[in-house]
């Protein structure tokens, strides 16, 4: 059956807020504020848990996985200074709220979950909400080099390391953001220049669930 998306006032007016809130805690892109207050979170989530929706926290969807906290959505979306049009690998589809927020921006979005179970009910939303990235059922530790190269990758589960295949996939003068570590992770910002030479940053601490190996 076709979802049918419902966004009221009541939400859009705790959307607004929450974007507030975000701006007040150093998010500074319009760009990136402009797409999290276009997307309705609250869809994201069961409806009992409407107030949750638009709070800065992280929520369990299912499949023991979450939908990533609004902040950190925008911390790594404004890390990776979307242009439209660009070509974008996600790993961790999850819920499908960041695929969604990419795609506002105008990015060309391919999107890889390892866990079936989730892969069924996002694709579904993200077609009603009127957006159309490639979804893939596989391994993110392999990237998706079918597609490859990307403007910008990321990954939104806690890798152990930085997967060489992702770092393969990158375009020269491409940007990736990923969470590095085992319990929390150092977010990571790894750059290939022309010459294809990588550099990366370390910022912030954050917590993500951890990046699963391949099930099969
Ligand atoms: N981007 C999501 C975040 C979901 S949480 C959102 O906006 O809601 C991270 C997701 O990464 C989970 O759905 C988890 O199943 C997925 N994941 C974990 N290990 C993975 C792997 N090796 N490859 C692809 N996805 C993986």
């Amino acid at each position: 059956m076709a979802i049918k998306i419902t966004d009221t006032f009541r939400h859009q007016g705790m959307r607004k807020k929450l974007c507030d809130e975000l701006r007040a805690k150093g998010i500074v892109s319009t760009d990136v504020l402009q797409a999290i207050n276009a997307i309705p979170r609250h869809m994201f989530m069961d409806k009992a848990f409407l107030e949750f929706a638009y709070q800065d926290k992280a929520f369990p969807i299912g499949a023991g996985q979450t939908i990533s906290q609004p902040y950190t959505v925008a911390y790594q979306t404004q890390m990776l200074e979307i242009k439209r049009g660009e070509k974008v690998l996600e790993i961790g589809t999850g819920s499908g709220f960041q695929t969604c927020v990419l795609c506002k921006m105008g990015a060309r979005v391919y999107s890889v979950e390892r866990q079936r179970e989730l892969y069924d009910y996002p694709p579904k939303l993200i077609e009603a909400l009127g957006y159309s990235p490639k979804l893939f059922y596989g391994d993110g530790f392999k990237g998706e080099p079918m597609f490859a190269p990307y403007d910008k990758i990321i990954v939104t589960c806690g890798a152990p390391n930085i997967p060489k295949a992702l770092i393969d996939q990158l375009k020269p003068g491409g940007r990736m953001i990923i969470p590095v570590g085992m319990d929390d992770q150092i977010m990571t910002l790894v750059v290939k220049d022309m010459d294809g030479k990588i550099t990366s940053s370390e910022f912030e601490k954050f917590r993500f669930v951890p990046m699963l190996p391949d099930k099969s």
